[in-house]
């Protein structure tokens, strides 16, 4: 099994671990219907991106019970 050759010391870990931290979302509004998304993501409240619907939002879509 692989050993470290040297202790790790506080401070070295320490400052290896300075860039770990994790950095906020930037949530952007839509611009359909204004809800906070995520940025070059599908709006998750009304499915447009870029002005477009991109995903039917569960209400507009008409499922047929007779099809079934
Ligand atoms: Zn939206």
């Amino acid at each position: 099994m692989a050993v470290p050759q040297n202790k790790v010391t506080r401070s070295r870990r320490n400052m290896r671990r300075a860039h770990d931290s994790l950095v906020a979302d930037n949530p952007a509004e839509c611009s359909n219907c204004g809800e906070l998304k995520r940025p070059h993501h599908v709006c998750g409240a009304c499915g447009h991106y870029d002005d477009k619907e991109i995903v039917a939002a569960a209400d507009e879509i008409d499922i047929d019970e007779d099809a079934a």
